[in-house]
């Protein structure tokens, strides 16, 4: 590549790159690459390391398994390319003859006409695919494939070669052009990570250069594994960028002004004669938390969490009592109608007498209903609100809201805060999550929260007996229903949701066949049935039948995973555990052990059973929460891309969680102290990206 004398920031534009055309601008643009700094932090997928690329002399089938049939690396020049159609099911047959000077190989691809047209000879190619017998010998059959340009650019010397994604109408070879001519004018940037993070890293730009081309004597091994000293330097970049952005937003936050709720002795009596029981030391120290920011001229941003069953229903009505007995409004956000409902009587039951300052908004409501509804919470009449989203839709209007509690659903509560400060409201927020969250996650996913945690079960909480049982013996499960049953308990029955598109449904019982077999082998037990298809009203009844006792069995999806609360119920029966996520297993394990009668959890599976067992063994919510997060990865444990956590190129949030604890620390750290020029410059140049200026 060629040296450009005047280097370039690495927040310029792509635009000043050669060879960018407008399609190719915008593939970029659509791929979210903008500047020198997005086409270099997005890393090659993979190397070829051309120790393990095969000359085409030394090929035979030999060294393969019984099959005959391996994977094999090549690298050639296209010679010949043969267009044909195969006789019988008319399919386009495209064969490109490659030779690397050793000898000649055959590719073969099929339904592919368009290749025959754009493959020129001349074209080198790099192509890995299972080597088998054709009609003419050996042969690559389908194989996958990059073109490397024309003989004469010969930059294939080196030993590794990147391989990079095509984006859109940019094909993974002009990117790589791109990225070596953004290489070749870059400037190195002022460092701007502070000491103790940069003190064992090589400087940013050898670092870019050592990803995007390896040298000769780098480990392939630690390449792939992307632990190398210059991944490191990338992954701390990363990490302190976003830990930055977390740190200047909470200093903005803890300059704004949050409304002031008054304590006093007397409001203290009133709180403790809403509860029940006495608190959990747990409970004491998250609500002691909570007054505190309440009282402090700060706007609160916490986040509640702890096992299931830990109590934060109690917790988040008291806060929701101390800003309501003094005059303000506070809602409770849940994530369900069942669980807005669940919500709603628990709070009517423990406020008694003012109950009527209770009022719940939920989508669909009857016209009349709703009206009155918007009126009380208008004219500040209701105090306690609980809903679902309903409520930060634009016809709700409220007189004093000071608070706002967001159940068991940390990943909307962004787009509801937005809505409220569209109204031009600022209350106190606490997030409450539904299963525990391990530390590393909770940091990435709420950074600016503070954190209160209960990790304490109320007393008298016997612990849930759990078992793993093969199908073949399900009939103990059921025996253990039908005990349940006959004794005047509720029991709970759990089947995947399937997707009528996968392929693997056939081995599993849905279900409707779990119904049959529950209404033949309980005949005469009321039972229900819910589902993700049931419109929400139908639902909503039918668990509410369940809950009341009236039914006695429910067989459920999902659905009734977070949060909902039947006293009654001491079995729960999960068909085919090995489809559910560790978390989610524990989280349904939860629903049942809620009253006094011991209870218990049967999975029923036949494999996987070294990963459910985690479940037999343990009833602590982190240390499963923190299993499940290592074997499937952060994007899985929340069971949705869109889960808000942030998107890293070289930085693993599991395997660098340590690495975030110090990039927190030290971001939290430079903030305090004032940020040095270099980072100041870096601010101005990435932070609007970022969206550092965002309130959160
Ligand atoms: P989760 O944290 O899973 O939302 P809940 O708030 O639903 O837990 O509480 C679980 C159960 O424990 C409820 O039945 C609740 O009434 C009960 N509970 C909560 N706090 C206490 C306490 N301090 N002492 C006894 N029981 C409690
Ligand atoms: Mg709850």
């Amino acid at each position: 590549m060629k040296e450009r004398l005047l280097k370039l920031p690495l927040a310029s534009k792509v635009g000043v790159l050669r060879g960018l055309g407008p399609a190719r601008a915008e593939a970029l643009r659509e791929a979210g690459i903008h500047t020198l700094r997005d086409l270099l932090f997005a890393l090659p997928f993979r190397y070829v390391d051309r120790g393990s690329v095969l000359s085409l002399g030394s090929l035979d089938l030999a060294g393969f398994d019984g099959a005959g049939q391996g994977i094999v690396t090549v690298l050639g020049a296209v010679r010949e390319v043969r267009q044909s159609t195969s006789r019988v099911q008319r399919m386009a047959i495209t064969e490109v003859l490659l030779d690397d000077g050793t000898g000649t190989l055959r590719l073969v691809f099929f339904n592919q006409p368009y290749l025959g047209r754009s493959l020129r000879p001349g074209e080198r190619m790099l192509a890995f695919g299972p080597l088998v017998h054709g009609r003419a010998g050996l042969e690559l059959r389908s194989p996958q494939f990059e073109l490397l340009g024309r003989e004469a650019e010969a930059s294939w010397v080196r030993r590794f070669l990147p391989l990079y994604r095509k984006l859109g109408a940019l094909g993974g070879r002009v990117r790589q052009h791109l990225v070596e001519e953004a290489l070749a004018c870059a400037g190195e940037p002022p460092e701007w990570l502070p000491p103790e993070l940069a003190k064992d890293l090589p400087p940013l730009l050898p670092a870019l250069k050592a990803l995007h081309a390896p040298a000769d004597e780098d480990d392939p091994a630690r390449l792939e594994a992307r632990t190398t000293p210059a991944h490191g330097r990338l992954a701390t970049e990363e990490l302190f960028a976003f830990s930055l952005g977390v740190e200047l937003r909470r200093a903005g936050r803890m300059a704004r002004k949050g409304s002031v709720v008054p304590t006093s002795p007397e409001l203290r009596e009133r709180l403790k004669a809403l509860l029940p029981f006495h608190l959990t030391g747990a409970q004491r120290r998250a609500f002691k938390e909570i007054v505190e920011d309440l009282t402090s001229g700060r706007v609160m941003h916490r986040l509640l969490q702890g096992d299931v069953g830990s109590g934060k229903t109690l917790v988040a009505l008291l806060a929701m009592a101390m800003v309501s007995e003094t005059g303000g409004q506070a809602a409770l956000l849940a994530p369900t109608e069942v669980l807005a409902r669940q919500h709603a009587a628990n709070f009517e039951r423990l406020l008694g007498g003012r109950a009527g300052a209770l009022q719940c908004l939920l989508g669909p409501m009857k016209a009349v209903e709703k009206r009155e509804a918007l009126r009380r919470i208008a004219s500040g009449e209701a105090r306690y609100i609980v809903g679902t989203h309903a409520l930060f839709q634009e016809a709700v209007q409220f007189a004093k809201l000071q608070l706002v509690i967001v159940d068991e659903q940390h990943r909307f509560g962004v787009k509801q805060r937005e809505a409220l400060k569209a109204k031009g409201l600022d209350p106190h927020w606490l997030v409450m999550s539904a299963t525990p969250i391990p530390r590393s996650l909770a940091l990435a996913l709420f950074g600016d929260l503070d954190q209160s945690v209960l990790d304490e079960l109320p007393p008298g909480r016997q612990p849930i007996a759990s078992k793993l049982l093969a199908h073949g013996a399900a009939e103990r499960a059921w025996e253990l229903v039908g005990r349940e049953l006959a004794a005047g308990r509720q029991a709970f029955v759990v089947s995947p949701a399937i997707d009528p598109t996968d392929e693997t449904k056939v081995r599993l019982r849905d279900i409707q066949a779990m119904e049959a077999l529950l209404r033949q082998r309980f005949p005469g037990v009321e039972m229900e049935v819910v589902h993700g298809r049931l419109k929400a009203d139908d639902m909503a009844a039918r668990m509410a039948r369940f809950v009341a006792g009236d039914a006695r069995l429910l067989l459920a999806t999902t659905v009734i995973e977070v949060g909902v609360d039947v006293p009654g119920a001491s079995v729960m029966v999960v068909d085919h555990a090995e489809r559910f996520g560790l978390s989610q297993l524990h989280q349904l394990r939860g629903r049942v052990g809620r009253g006094t009668a011991k209870s218990c959890f049967l999975m029923l599976s036949d494999s996987e059973s070294e990963r459910l067992q985690v479940l037999v063994e343990t009833q602590d919510g982190f240390r499963i929460a923190q299993r499940d997060l290592e074997l499937r990865g952060p994007g899985e444990f929340f069971g949705t891309r869109q889960s808000g956590l942030p998107q890293f190129q070289a930085a693993d949030l599991i395997r660098d969680a340590a690495l975030l604890r110090r990039c927190r620390e030290a971001a939290a750290e430079a903030v305090r102290a004032g940020l040095s020029e270099a980072q100041q410059d870096w601010l101005g140049q990435e932070g609007q990206r970022l969206r550092i200026a965002e309130v959160s």
